[in-house]
């Protein structure tokens, strides 16, 4: 019989959760040698990912042995393989970030080719000199963008996009008011590093959520 192809299931969010999962697991076997315990972690994971994502039987196969993970070359390896699975980000071109941005003269943009949009949920890039920062998401087959100021100083905070504590910067985004010439200012604190913060992504409606919030 032929083999049927599996078509990538996973967002970039439920790919990083499973990273983030697969590590929770290590660090449990780590330290502890309790059975019961490594028993619950086991459990836990098994109710966080294969019980929460809907999956087809043929999915769960292919995710399942999360929970099964001995060893770091093992977890490794699994994660190594279902990255087949993952659907990046929809890459774009210049032309359209452009687009995106039409009031924006001279907008600086990044370079592509840099990007693993297998890695991210969300495209953001700074204008440093202008201390601009430029987000897009999709949603849909639709994109998203917003653009913001910050200011370079960070401090500790929770970061709006990934919820992680981490170094933050004060971002800041208006929106026209309801009267013509009047804005109204959003301040947000995100992750100062957004690669690393792409990476603690694991909730998409997360970031969803921030993107309306500030944009209306
Ligand atoms: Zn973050």
């Amino acid at each position: 019989m032929e083999k049927q192809t599996i078509q990538p299931f996973l967002t970039v969010a439920n790919y990083h959760l499973i990273k983030q999962q697969a590590d929770k697991i290590l660090k449990t076997l780590a330290t502890t040698k309790d059975k019961n315990v490594i028993l619950a972690v086991r459990g836990i994971v098994r109710s966080d990912v294969i019980d929460s994502f809907v999956l087809s039987d043929e999915q769960v196969k292919l995710v399942e042995p999360l929970i099964h993970i001995k060893d770091r070359t093992e977890g490794e390896a699994f994660l190594e393989q279902l990255k087949a699975y993952v659907i990046p980000f929809k890459a774009m071109e210049p032309s359209k970030l452009k687009s995106l941005f039409k009031k924006e003269k001279k907008l600086k943009l990044p370079d592509l080719d840099d990007i693993d949009f297998q890695e991210i949920s969300y495209l953001t890039w700074d204008d440093s000199g202008k201390q601009r920062k430029y987000m897009v998401i999709e949603e849909n087959g639709k994109y998203k963008a917003l653009k913001g100021t910050f200011k370079h100083q960070t401090t500790k905070g929770i970061c709006a996009l990934c919820n992680c504590h981490s170094d933050v910067v004060r971002l800041t985004t208006s929106v026209k008011g309801q009267v013509s010439g009047t804005f109204t200012n959003h301040y947000s604190y995100i992750c100062a590093d957004s690669q690393l913060c792409n990476q603690h992504v694991t909730d998409m409606e997360k970031v969803k959520a921030f993107f309306e919030r500030v944009t209306n």
